[in-house]
């Protein structure tokens, strides 16, 4: 039954204002009977109560809303009788039914064992295997990568986000035994092109600030030595990632 039909078929119910928002010939076909059953009651409850209206009617995250004029204690009870049942009623075909949620936990029908949906894409979008991560800061000093990085789960949380260390901190630190790492330690801390990988619990994902000077075949070389998984990484700029190079202004003390 479409929403004129529905109209039609209730003018008692529904005037002109009246916000039909539920769709009984396509997505809440399953839920025809009951809706129906519950409209031909309030049109009895009518006989007590004339002036009872329907204003909205609709399915939202799984389910039956419907608001109303001069409803009386009995109008509600009947509602309230409705939106129960069709709260175990599948949307789709009728059959008894649960709240089908998704991943995040939010309701979105009401499904029996056949109409269920299927989540398995967004289940392994947010099962991200993120065990080998790491966050931290890192260098690339004349195309070697110097870094100070933690596994994830190691990380120093902040507000909504998890990093670890500190590009002077670790500049500071450093004793230098390589040739690069000496190379590294003869200049300022902030004269080599730097960037950090940062954690953001929202998105599930990683950040990559780095310095725009970092290579595409420096950036592969990050992915790989702090394991970040392929679409779960965003490449940021970051104005504080300036090297020697970048920053015009830069004077090697
Ligand atoms: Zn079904
Ligand atoms: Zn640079």
């Amino acid at each position: 039954m479409n929403n004129s039909a529905l109209r039609e078929r209730f003018p008692t119910l529904f005037d002109e204002n009246s916000r039909i928002e539920i769709y009984l010939d396509i997505d809440s076909k399953g839920w025809l009977k009951p809706v129906t059953e519950m409209l031909e009651r309030l049109v009895d409850e009518q006989v007590n109560t004339p002036a009872l209206r329907i204003t909205q009617i609709k399915q939202k995250w799984g389910y039956l809303r419907v608001y109303g004029d001069d409803f009386s204690e009995r109008a509600d009870a009947i509602v309230e009788g409705a939106e129960e049942k069709t709260a175990a009623t599948c949307d789709v075909c009728g059959a008894p039914g649960e709240p089908d949620k998704n991943p995040r936990g939010m309701t979105v029908g009401v499904r029996c064992a056949n109409h269920a949906r299927k989540y398995e894409e967004e289940k392994a979008a947010l099962s991200v295997d993120l065990s080998q991560t790491k966050v931290g800061i890192f260098y690339v000093v004349n195309g070697d990568l110097l870094f100070n990085a933690v596994p994830l789960e190691q990380g120093e949380p902040y507000g909504d986000t998890v990093g670890f260390s500190a590009h002077i901190d670790y500049w500071e630190a450093l004793a230098p035994r390589t040739p690069t790492e000496k190379l590294f330690k003869s200049h300022p801390y902030d004269y080599y092109p730097r960037g950090r990988v940062v954690y953001f619990k929202d998105i599930n994902g990683l950040r990559l600030y780095a310095d725009r000077c970092i290579t595409e075949a420096d950036i592969k070389n990050i992915v790989t030595t702090f394991q970040l998984p392929s679409g779960r990484v965003a490449r940021m700029r970051d104005q504080h990632y300036q090297c020697a190079k970048c920053n015009a202004g830069y004077v090697d003390i």
